[in-house]
């Protein structure tokens, strides 16, 4: 657009004129202010004008109004033409029309502050909200709450359905949390399968548990995906400003810390934040801290108990038990950091040296003769059977230490079939193909799906030591262990008792027809040096009766 010194258009071009939608006729002798929206005020333009006289130069973005009356976003570049005795005669203004790069931008803002899978706000947006929230709740004195969500054993879902099974299993959750929130609250995905809500303007702490409440009722019923019906329960920690933190930080940590103690206290419930959260989270902290180190300075040892036939007194096999040598706490037994290690996926390479130590152990037995074709039986956790290379990890500590897989055993439990992943029979089935057993460990207490026995070929399954405890005198456990006992011979698989620490226990069994036991009444889990010389000695209930 070519416009006089006092503003009057004198011409433009055909590209103007295909931009704004006007005629050539309409446009000259006029003012550009036919363009004008009400994007900018008089200010605006009496500031555009005050720098064109000083400078002779002007450019920026603003909004112009087409023929047909839409605003439209240009860059608008005004030079002035100058005489020569430096007057400006004319100006000269260039219009790009900047609509295709705006839009672009706003779609990358949105997909800055979206999560792109569910369309949720992602974690920059809701940590923007909260700020908002709190600055305003500062001000106004309210109150509002952030709830902490996360699905039980997604994992599960991921490793047996598949990811994109997963994916709309997150699509549909996102749907109904988006569905259980007010006006004004924020839906927003955090990451994984954990997703969080901020509850604006709330007067009391009950009203959060509502909330929260009416999300778990809203997951009752199966979620339909495909051909699959899908329980999806969620765990949910609630924190409140300002009593539980007055920074965004400090509400969702404390949410999240609440969320943990939910999962603790059985899935898909809610818990609001306490004090002591904070406690306890330090501790974790600390011993995760000192977990990575035990790791890295090969603070564990592997620990062997005896497994031995009641008949002969032979010990046939044994457990490798992990200690902790703490370095400030002395030795620690499992319970005390295999939660915590699962938790923080540490419980990989703990289970890793435990594996290689045991069975380079085991390895040494044999070439010295100790050993000839006893079992050792290595516990595997969940978390580590999980991983999706787990077999392949396991061959190459095998090939490493050339331990014959017909001498060892691995102990599994019920937790990793939980979801009757396809995968996790895979693996076990591939780890018996060379030669390995597996066995049950802890059975009757977890979920004890019979289901599993039949679609499965394990190789043995262990009584948990909590039937043991009080047998024969209590009814009930003794008619349980009786019947695992039947139900395993049927099924031709072996089974070993665990815990045995009487002899009228060791009776009971055998009259049952249980041979095989492991237990403090023979051995306690002993270090290495001691296991060799409880190899050969007889068993009490031999000397006894013998
Ligand atoms: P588990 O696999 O059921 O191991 C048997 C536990 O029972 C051992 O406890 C053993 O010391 C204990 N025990 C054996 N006989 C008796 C008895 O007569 N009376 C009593 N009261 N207890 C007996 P421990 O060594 O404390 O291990 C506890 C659990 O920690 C194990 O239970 C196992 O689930 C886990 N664990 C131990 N080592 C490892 C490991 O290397 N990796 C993994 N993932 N878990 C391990
Ligand atoms: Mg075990
Ligand atoms: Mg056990």
């Amino acid at each position: 657009m070519l416009t006089s010194r006092d503003g009057t258009i004198l011409d433009v071009n055909d590209a103007f004129l295909e931009m704004t939608g006007y005629d050539r006729g309409e446009i000259v002798g006029g003012k550009p202010s036919i363009l004008r929206s009400e994007h900018h005020d008089d200010a605006f333009y009496g500031r555009m004008w005050v720098q064109l006289e000083k400078t002779g130069r002007w450019s920026q973005e603003i909004w112009n109004r087409r023929k047909e009356g839409d605003a439209v976003p240009f860059l608008l570049s005004i030079s002035a033409m100058k005489r020569r005795d430096g007057r400006t005669d004319k100006y000269i203004a260039v219009y790009n029309d900047i609509t295709e790069i705006k839009r672009s931008q706003a779609k990358i803002r949105h997909s800055a502050y979206h999560d792109a899978l569910t369309g949720l706000p992602n974690r920059s947006l809701l940590t923007d909200r909260l700020d908002m929230a709190i600055s305003s709740s500062r001000r106004s004195g309210e109150r509002f709450a952030l709830l902490f969500i996360d699905l039980d054993r997604f994992k599960n879902i991921n490793d047996s359905l598949g990811h994109f099974v997963g994916d709309k299993v997150l699509k549909a959750v996102a749907t109904i949390l988006g569905e259980s929130q007010r006006q004004g609250d924020t839906v927003a995905r955090w990451g994984g399968d954990e997703f969080v809500m901020l509850i604006s303007r709330i007067r009391k702490p009950e009203e959060a548990s509502i909330v929260a409440r009416r999300i778990l009722e809203a997951f009752n019923k199966p979620l339909r995906i495909d051909e699959h019906h899908i329980l999806v329960t969620p765990s949910i920690g609630i924190s409140l400003y300002p009593g539980d933190g007055d920074t965004c930080s400090a509400l969702l940590r404390n949410a999240d810390l609440s969320l943990y103690k939910a999962k603790e206290q059985g899935k898909g419930s809610f818990r609001f934040f306490r004090a002591e959260y904070e406690k306890d989270s330090l501790d974790r902290l600390q011993l995760e801290m000192e977990l990575r180190r035990a790791i890295e300075e090969q603070q564990f040892v592997v620990y062997f108990q005896p497994q031995v036939r009641i008949s002969t007194g032979e010990v046939f096999g044994a457990e490798a038990l992990v200690r902790w040598k703490h370095p400030d706490r002395g030795l620690l037994p499992p319970g005390a950091f295999i939660p915590i290690a699962e938790e923080t996926g540490l419980i990989i390479p703990i289970g890793e040296i435990v594996l290689r130590q045991a069975c380079t152990q085991w390895k040494r037995w044999v070439q010295e003769r100790t050993i000839s074709n006893e079992r050792l039986a290595v516990n595997i956790s969940g978390v580590q059977f999980a991983q999706p290379d787990f077999i392949d990890r396991i061959s190459s500590i095998l090939k490493e230490v050339k331990l014959d897989p017909r001498l060892l055993e691995f102990e599994i439990t019920e937790s990793i079939l939980v979801s009757g992943s396809e995968q996790a029979i895979d693996k076990i089935h591939t780890l018996q193909d060379w030669g390995m057993t597996v066995s049950l460990d802890d059975f009757g207490t977890g979920y004890s799906s019979l289901s599993y026995l039949s679609g499965i070929r394990f190789d043995s399954l262990k009584i948990d030591r909590q039937f043991i405890v009080n047998i024969p005198e209590n009814d009930d456990n003794a008619a349980i262990t009786s019947a695992i006992i039947a139900m395993a011979d049927r099924l031709d698989i072996d089974v070993i008792a665990e815990g045995v620490e009487k002899k009228r226990q060791v009776d009971y069994l055998w009259r049952q027809g249980c041979d095989r036991i492991q237990g403090f009444l023979h051995s306690r889990p002993v270090p290495a040096e001691q296991f060799v010389k409880l190899k050969n000695a007889a068993p009490v209930w031999l000397r006894k009766t013998g």
